[in-house]
């Protein structure tokens, strides 16, 4: 699927700014005028919730595209943001790790359906905090996975276990699969050891890693709880501003043009 934009934003760790992440590039990239569907395929729904979509609202459902007959434009609904679509996630998803585990295709149910996206669309896949078959699903219907990184002492040691997952999906089902790249998150300059995991990471991996680093930042947490990105609930913010400008350099990456607003 060489023309297409799908990214899966995946770290096996929770609490890493994953959700965080798929909600502010997706805004980033909307407000661009790109269009965007972030799939949330977290079955605690986190994206779905801090997108303002509430429970009566999640009728059909990610779990619907992965094991029921619906296609993307049945299942992804529009935000309050426009060019922001979401396919909404709810509990049930959850067991679709059991129902499907015997299933033959059980790894491409995602791919399949995501085979006919048009290539001016960006999709952003929400992982859930594991490398289960959710995430699995997730890279091999993806181009790319973009890591959230926290900058914290085990952060790279989980990092290498997702690239030897990267790199199995790789050797199967999907050989086109890269690294997009690594997005620290979650800094906070006033902490050596936020530094020096910084310091490591960029010795360690180099151009993989974003120029642009997320600090951690009170507005930041608080926009979950009003339903907003951070880039509408306080544009303003520090956190906003670095998220506008990781969405620059990701859409370089991706070879797209995104204005530094
Ligand atoms: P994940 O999806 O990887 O589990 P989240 O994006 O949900 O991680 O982030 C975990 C928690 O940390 C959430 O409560 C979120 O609001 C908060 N958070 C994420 N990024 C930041 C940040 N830059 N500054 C402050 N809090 C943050
Ligand atoms: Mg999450």
């Amino acid at each position: 699927m060489p023309d297409h934009h799908i990214v899966a934003i995946a770290n096996q760790k929770g609490g890493v700014g994953k959700t965080t992440t798929a909600i502010n590039l997706g805004a980033a990239l909307a407000f661009g005028g790109h269009q965007t569907i972030l799939i949330d395929l977290d079955p605690q729904g986190n994206a779905s919730t801090g997108l303002g979509i509430d429970a009566d609202k999640r009728t059909h459902t990610v779990y619907d595209l992965l094991v029921g007959p619906d296609s993307l434009e049945t299942v992804a609904q529009d935000t309050n943001i426009e060019n922001l679509q979401i396919v909404p996630a709810t509990p049930d998803l959850a067991s679709a790790d059991v129902e499907l585990s015997n299933a033959a295709d059980r790894t491409r149910l995602l791919r399949s359906k995501l085979q006919k996206v048009e290539s001016n669309k960006i999709i952003l896949i929400d992982c859930p905090p594991a490398l289960g078959l959710l995430t699995v699903n997730a890279m091999v219907a993806a181009n790319s996975v973009l890591v959230p990184l926290q900058a914290e002492f085990y952060a790279l040691e989980g990092l290498s276990q997702l690239l030897t997952s990267v790199r199995q999906v790789r050797q199967t089902a999907n050989p086109g699969l890269r690294v997009n790249g690594v997005l620290l998150t979650m800094s906070d300059y006033r902490n050596n050891l936020s530094q020096q995991v910084e310091a490591d990471a960029r010795a360690t991996l180099g151009d993989l890693i974003y120029p642009t680093v997320i600090p951690r930042n009170v507005r930041v947490s608080e926009a979950p709880s009003h339903a907003k990105p951070v880039l509408v609930y306080d544009p303003h913010s520090k956190g906003s501003a670095a998220y506008r400008q990781f969405a620059v350099e990701f859409a370089a990456r991706l070879n797209l043009n995104l204005e530094a607003a």
